[in-house]
This record gives C-alpha cells, sequence and structure tokens, in this order.
C-alpha cells in the first residue's frame, strides 16, 4: 500500500499518542535530523535534493516554528508574531518524514534516535541542530519560574508577548533593564538591536522612560555602528554599562525586580534577562558536546568531534569564528547536506567556504549589517581577512534606510527557502 505524505505526516504526530516501535524509514541510506529550526529544517531540505534516494526524517518538538530573527520587532510593537510562524507542510511536501516528537535519546553505537512514546529511528548519518538551551544554573536567582516575571525572549513564542505586554503596560517614566550575556550566545548583536527598538518605542509612546543595558562585555557586535545611531536616535533614552564600568549582573532578585551588580542593585520597571547559554539538552545526553556545552565539530564536515556519524550545526556547534545566527545555520545546513550525501555515497567532501551576513534594525527604517566569510583554519572555522565588514560608519540615512529593507528582503528570503 502506498501511504501518501500526509499521513506519514499524520502517524508521526499520531504517534506521540500511540507509541509505535518504528516509523516507516523507506529502503535507502537513512539521514535522521534532530530540530526543525534554521539548521535542521535546511538540512533535511538540502539532504533530500542532494539525492531523492536518501531516507530523510525529521525529527520537530512543535509543528509550528516561531522564528528569532525579526521577534525584537514584535517585542517593540511593529508586527505580530504570526509573522514569525511557519509550519512543515511544503517541506514534507518535497519528501522528507516529519515526526513532532522531542528526540529524548541517541544511541550512536547502534546508531538510533529514540523518541518520546518509544519509537526508534535508525541512521546511517545523524544531523543534530537543537539550538539552545538557557542556563538556569548561569545567573544566580534566574530560575525558569523567574523567567516568568523577567522574560529572556531569547527563544521566540510566549516569551516575546510576554516581554511586550510587560513593555505596554508599563507607566510611563519607567527604566527597562536589558542583561546581555558573555560570549559565546545566539545572536551576538540580538540584545542591542532589542535595546534599539525597545528605545524606539520608549521615544514614540513612553518618552519619560529609558533602557539600561547592563553587559558582561567590553565589546559587541557592530559596537561602533549601534553606538553612533544611539548617539543620533536616543541619546536620551538608551545608556549601555559595559562590564568594565560595573555592568556585569551577579545576581537577580526576582522578587524586587532588581540586577544586582559589584556596585549597584538595579530596580527595573520591566527586566529582560538573557541568560548564559548551551546546547539543546539532546546534545548533551547524546555526549556531542563538551565541558564548555557547546558541541566541538569537523570545521569541514560538521562531524563531531567526539562521536562518529553525528553532525552537530547552527547554534549547538562551536564553529570558531561564525557567529550564531539564522544566517549561518542556513549556510551550514547546505555545507552539510553536501558532507553527508558525499560520505553516504563513499566520496570526500570538498573543503567549504561559509557566508554570514546579519542585519539589525536600529529602528524601523535604520538597518546596519555585518558580514563575513568563513573557511577551516587550523580546526576551527576561521574568517577570512579582508573578505567581510561592516555596514559604513559615515552612510548617509537613505542608505540606512536601504538597509533596513534589506534585512526585510532577507527574512522573506530565508524564511521562504527553509519552511517553502
Ligand atoms: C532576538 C533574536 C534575534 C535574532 N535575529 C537574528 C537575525 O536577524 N539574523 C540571524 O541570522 N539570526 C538571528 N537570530 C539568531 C537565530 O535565531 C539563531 O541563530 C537560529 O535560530 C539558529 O538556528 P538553529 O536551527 O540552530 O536553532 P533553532 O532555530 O532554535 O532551532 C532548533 C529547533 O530544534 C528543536 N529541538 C530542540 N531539541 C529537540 C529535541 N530533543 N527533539 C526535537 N526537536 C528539538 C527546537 O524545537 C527548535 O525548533 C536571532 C536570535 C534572537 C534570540
Amino acid at each position: 500500500m502506498r501511504v501518501s505524505r500526509r499521513e506519514l505526516v499524520k502517524a508521526a504526530g499520531a504517534a506521540a499518542l500511540f507509541p509505535l516501535p518504528a516509523l516507516a524509514q523507506g529502503a535507502g541510506p537513512k539521514v535522521v535530523v534532530i530540530g526543525g529550526g534554521f539548521a535542521g529544517a535546511s538540512a533535511a531540505r538540502f539532504v533530500k535534493q542532494q539525492d531523492r534516494a536518501i531516507a530523510v526524517t525529521l525529527v520537530e518538538i512543535n509543528p509550528t516554528f516561531t522564528a528569532c530573527p525579526f521577534s525584537n520587532g514584535v517585542i517593540a510593537g511593529l508586527r505580530e508574531l504570526r509573522a514569525q510562524q511557519f509550519n512543515y507542510e511544503r517541506l514534507a511536501e518535497t519528501g522528507v518524514t516529519l515526526a513532532f516528537q522531542p528526540a529524548t535519546a541517541v544511541d550512536a553505537q547502534a546508531r538510533r534516535v529514540t523518541l518520546n512514546g518509544g519509537t526508534q529511528l535508525s541512521y546511517d548519518r545523524l544531523v543534530m541542530a537543537p539550538g539552545i538551551d538557557l542556563r538556569f544554573d548561569g545567573l544566580p536567582g534566574y530560575t525558569e519560574a523567574a523567567a516568568q516575571e523577567m522574560p529572556h525572549a531569547w527563544k521566540a513564542g510566549e516569551q516575546t508577548l510576554l516581554l511586550r505586554r510587560q513593555l505596554e503596560a508599563m507607566e510611563d517614566g519607567g527604566t527597562v533593564v536589558i542583561v546581555a550575556p558573555a560570549n559565546p550566545f545566539r545572536c551576538p548583536p540580538g540584545p542591542y538591536e532589542r535595546a534599539s527598538l525597545i528605545a524606539h518605542y520608549l521615544k514614540t509612546k513612553k518618552p519619560k522612560s529609558k533602557v539600561l543595558i547592563l553587559d558582561a562585555k567590553d565589546a559587541f557586535s557592530k559596537q561602533r555602528l549601534f553606538q553612533n545611531a544611539w548617539k543620533e536616535l536616543y541619546p536620551d533614552h538608551l545608556e549601555w554599562v559595559s562590564l568594565s564600568q560595573g555592568g556585569k549582573v551577579n545576581e537577580v532578585d526576582v522578587k524586587e525586580r532588581t540586577l544586582v551588580t559589584d556596585f549597584t542593585r538595579h530596580k527595573a520597571s520591566v527586566a529582560n534577562v538573557i541568560p548564559p547559554q548551551r546546547a539543546g539538552a539532546i546534545a548533551q545526553s547524546a555526549g556531542v558536546a563538551d565541558r564548555s556545552g557547546w558541541c566541538p565539530v569537523d570545521p569541514a564536515t560538521f562531524e563531531s568531534k567526539l562521536v562518529p556519524n553525528i553532525h552537530v550545526i547552527g547554534d549547538a556547534a562551536i564553529m570558531g569564528g561564525m557567529p550564531k545566527s539564522a544566517f549561518s545555520a542556513n549556510a551550514q545546513a547546505k555545507v552539510c547536506a553536501e558532507v553527508v550525501a558525499t560520505l553516504l555515497k563513499g566520496g570526500t567532501p570538498a573543503e567549504p567556504r561559509l557566508i554570514n551576513t546579519c542585519y539589525s534594525l536600529v529602528a524601523p527604517d535604520y538597518g546596519i549589517t555585518v558580514a563575513g566569510v568563513y573557511k577551516p583554519t587550523n580546526g576551527q572555522l576561521a574568517d577570512i581577512p579582508g573578505a567581510g565588514g561592516v555596514s559604513p560608519a559615515d552612510a548617509p540615512r537613505s542608505a540606512r534606510a536601504l538597509e533596513a529593507q534589506f534585512a526585510d528582503g532577507w527574512f522573506k528570503t530565508i524564511t521562504g527557502e527553509v519552511f517553502g
């Protein structure tokens, strides 16, 4: 009997209720992908595109994906959360089998993934792309319960809306405090884009209020461009306190809505705490993460340095100079797909070159960019000197407005490519 893709998708969903011993995976070589975000959904699509004979199964917890890029705009009231949400129907049409359940275990010896409910998937190659987990043990006082009072909004969805509602409910004259983590973390320019768009919201809606960034670093992505723009646009609405100025938050007092640094207790009207992070939990339990909490990989193939036949891509992996971005995740997925298809045929993968571009909005009509090109060097993905760069420091406002439009175009293009 021929089973339609739609039914396979349904069967995968139903397995959550009625555990099945195994999910039909087809007769060809088997690739399982864990995580249907920018990295994983792209990898599943491109492996299938490389070779239709490969049986590709994508394991993802949620049937609806909520994208982080542009979610700072949702927080600032510039767009709605539904503009961030995508489903996997078009991906299923390409022949990728979908299983909407959490992967709970990986047996690297037997090359088997276990899903919640007991379903088992065997693989020849496994691609892991589980993104990040927030380290609720990484900042004293900041627990999962605390995140309901002081949202991180670093995984898009309910947390994004919670932070937006808190801003909307805040009285004019309040202080919004953003706690920015030390490196490495998801989206290096993200906290500064967020601060900018919140400052824009305050300037236009609650002009007696301000946003304060308490930072565990002395330097950050696109710093000069951000700081020049802040001087121009938000001189009274945004303040950055660096590590050496005492910006590092050592403790969070949820009851008092207070952030504690070496010298000061900062009382916040709204607190947005972005805690330290690590690779998603399944990477830890599969043994592909090291003591740093992130996953070391071969920079040419993204195969785990710790467990054979498992490739790790996206935010979960240690990618040297390449930042943890959706653009990077998608670029790594394309390389990984080619590597996996080549290895399954017994070939030798070519050495890759990868590109990343990160757009940030400082205001709805003010965009800035950083771009880089990367290649494997001394066991790491390293920046090729002179190949990338940032937006010019002295560009006119018309160029900033154009970059804001490019940012919008990029989001439409990447989400179209990944989710169809
Ligand atoms: C506020 C903000 C703004 C950002 N802006 C930009 C931007 O402008 N440009 C840009 O390029 N990047 C941006 N980023 C970064 C970008 O969101 C991430 O780098 C990107 O999502 C990483 O992709 P990923 O696939 O590794 O992880 P994710 O996209 O998080 O996907 C991981 C997926 O794995 C699933 N998963 C986890 N564990 C399991 C499991 N056990 N079983 C099954 N599924 C599992 C999750 O449900 C999730 O869907 C931003 C991030 C933030 C927070």
